[in-house]
């Protein structure tokens, strides 16, 4: 009797641990999960910038293509996305901030680092909400809209330079599903299809 007792009374001790420790390691998963959730990617990328659609820069000072030519053989290693002036510019995926600062080209620039060789660059912003070493989520504001470093003359139109390196390389955030509207190419085919009545003077009318 004794021993039933004691069993019994040792079995519901077990089930309580058991059930307490199966509460802790549940607890502690769905904490890992509120905690990671907000980190995870929905999409590939998301704008940097809420002007919709995204228009690639096209100035008197400047082409805002991927890879486009610039001064002294360099290329453009990112886009050049036209925003208003103090408009939000957000991280394009979760990731961590490895550097924030001011460079003479970049102007007031943030850095992510979002992992497996993936960095995200933000340039010409007017303010920095976000300091190095912090973890951002896809699509939040990390900074507005300016005109710092070589972006500030006049006839530079207000646009974010995102630059997506992977392992130190340069990449066309195309890649990871941004889809700007490229005005150049457009006015570009365009002009190379020139309407019907011009092509049929220039071929003799057949
Ligand atoms: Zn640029």
């Amino acid at each position: 009797m004794q021993t039933i007792l004691l069993k019994t009374w040792w079995a519901s001790v077990r089930g309580k641990r058991v059930a307490f420790a199966s509460g802790v390691i549940l607890g502690a998963g769905i904490t890992l999960v509120a905690l990671e959730l907000p980190y995870v990617n929905w999409q590939v990328a998301v704008a940097p910038v809420d002007t919709l659609p995204l228009v690639i820069r096209h100035d008197a000072k400047g082409d805002g293509r991927f890879d486009a030519p610039r001064s002294g053989g360099r290329r453009h290693r990112g886009i050049d996305l036209l925003a208003t002036i103090d408009s939000p510019v957000r991280a394009i995926r979760s990731g961590q901030v490895v550097r924030v600062g001011l460079h003479h080209g970049f102007g007031q620039f943030v850095e992510i680092e979002h992992g497996e060789g993936l960095d995200s660059l933000y340039a010409h912003l007017n303010t920095v909400r976000v300091t190095p070493g912090v973890w951002v989520r896809q699509g939040d504001q990390i900074g507005t809209v300016g005109k710092t470093g070589n972006a500030h003359h006049p006839w530079i139109l207000p646009h974010v330079h995102l630059e997506v390196t992977r392992n130190g390389e340069p990449i066309d955030p195309v890649a990871l599903g941004i889809q700007p509207v490229d005005t150049r190419a457009v006015t570009v085919a365009t002009a190379a299809r020139p309407p019907m009545d011009d092509r049929l003077d220039s071929v003799g009318g057949e």
